[in-house]
């Protein structure tokens, strides 16, 4: 039995960036990242929209909003440090219909008191940004920007290994029990022990913390976001990032446009159950992922006030016409001709048993494991600061040799 001070399960951006947290605080910590896939970020991280959130969105004072407007600076400046590309874009939100104009206001006054240096935008000042745009009003948040978040995953994993931390790729924890004071997994390689571990294996979290017997008080549903390309000749419709106000109601921002760092412009994503945890089809099914769901009653109270949309989503899943029509609010000039289908990323989204959605980041202490139980979008941005949280909580980090 191969035995660490700390294991980290899995190997997205949350997982090696907490793993390089401890390590930084804790230089010669006997650690191991341990992956099922055979490579990083082949999850939530690799399937993105690839964005350097700017924390305008989040409730002032949550962890989201914290963590991202730091995590966003503490990324880039990551990024310089070792050389890998990012771009501080900015971004443009703007509204496309007179009912959305107060809550474009509302998004402005939250940017502010989130400390953003964002700026209202006249059309004519959107259109010199975005000259295709159709819209009413806009917002800039200059802050925004564009990254490969698998590239900073490989650097963060060479980092690891450079520091003496273990790589277990292909290793995919099974079994979890406590025995003294550490904690023994058995992972499809062999039995490791270690005096402590951080569960982010994302959209089976709630399952890692179930097996070590934490009970996260929510559970995993998976929601499947679809992507269209635009075809090369048409990237030129747009310069950057154009979003949508977002619904309130919703965790999800709605569809926009991503100018990814290779140059290609994403259309997307949307918002559809997955009858799989990690499908990325529409034919992705898996029973045990799918009789989870549908067995919670979270799910059917979640069902029950989205009914309606939750059926357009399901739509214009099916329906590319739906898709553009969408599209179409923001830049009117998009035809389905334009785009082509791109990869679909299935978000990890915490449910409560009353139907609730879990908003912020959720990180429960157990007594021998920190369980990652939701870390939606902002995390891939806040990843670096959601390391520094984690590494924070562990007292025997101070007592490590
Ligand atoms: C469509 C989409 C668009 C998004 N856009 C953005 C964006 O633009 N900007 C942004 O900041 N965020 C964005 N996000 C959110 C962001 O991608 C996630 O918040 C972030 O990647 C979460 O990282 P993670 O490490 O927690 O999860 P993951 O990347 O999913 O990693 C978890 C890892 O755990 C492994 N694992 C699971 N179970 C086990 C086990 N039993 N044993 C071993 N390993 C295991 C998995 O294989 C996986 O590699 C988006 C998400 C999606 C899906």
């Amino acid at each position: 039995m191969q035995d660490f001070d700390t294991i980290v399960i899995g190997g997205g951006i949350v997982g090696l960036a907490t793993a390089w947290a401890i390590l930084e605080r804790r230089p010669g910590v006997r650690i191991a990242v341990v992956e099922k896939e055979d490579d990083w970020a082949r999850h939530q991280t690799g399937r993105n929209s690839g964005v350097i959130h700017s924390g305008i969105y989040y409730k002032p004072g949550s962890l989201k909003a914290k963590l991202c407007r730091e995590g966003n600076r503490r990324l880039m400046e990551f990024c310089d440090d070792h050389g890998i590309r990012y771009e501080a874009c900015g971004k443009v939100i703007v509204a496309t219909s007179e009912s959305e104009l107060p809550r474009l206001e509302s998004l402005y006054e939250r940017g502010i008191a989130n400390g953003l240096a964002v700026k209202r935008l006249s059309v004519p000042e959107v259109k010199e940004i975005e000259p295709h745009i159709s819209c009413l009003a806009g917002i800039h948040v200059p802050s925004t920007g564009i990254v490969d978040f698998a590239a900073v995953c490989r650097k963060l994993a060479d980092l690891i290994a450079a520091e003496g931390g273990e790589l277990c790729l292909r290793t995919k924890v099974v079994g979890f029990r406590a025995n003294g004071n550490n904690a023994v997994l058995e992972t499809t390689k062999g039995t490791l022990s270690a005096r402590r571990v951080i569960n982010c294996a994302g959209l089976h979290s709630d399952r890692v913390a179930r097996l070590s017997g934490a009970e996260p008080g929510a559970r995993i549903v998976p929601f499947r976001g679809e992507y269209y390309e635009l075809k090369p000749a048409r990237r030129m419709l747009v310069r950057n990032l154009i979003y949508p106000v977002p619904d309130p109601q919703f965790p999800f921002l709605g569809v926009h446009f991503t100018r990814m760092i290779d140059g290609s412009v994403h259309a997307g994503p949307n918002a559809v159950l997955s009858l799989k945890r990690e499908g990325y089809s529409r034919a992705s099914f898996e029973l045990r992922d799918f009789l989870d769901t549908m067995t919670y009653a979270g799910f059917w109270r979640l069902a029950a006030k989205h009914a309606k949309s939750g059926l357009e989503e399901i739509h214009r899943s099916f329906s590319k016409k739906a898709f553009v029509h969408s599209l179409q609010k923001l830049i009117p000039e998009i035809t389905e001709e334009d785009l082509i289908p791109g990869a679909a990323g299935v978000r990890a989204q915490a449910l409560r048993p009353d139907g609730g959605l879990v908003d912020d980041f959720l990180i429960v202490n157990g007594p021998s494991a920190i369980h990652v139980c939701n870390a939606p979008s902002p995390a891939a941005t806040a990843s670096l600061e959601i390391g520094r949280v984690i590494a924070e909580q562990i007292p025997s980090c101070a007592a490590i040799r």
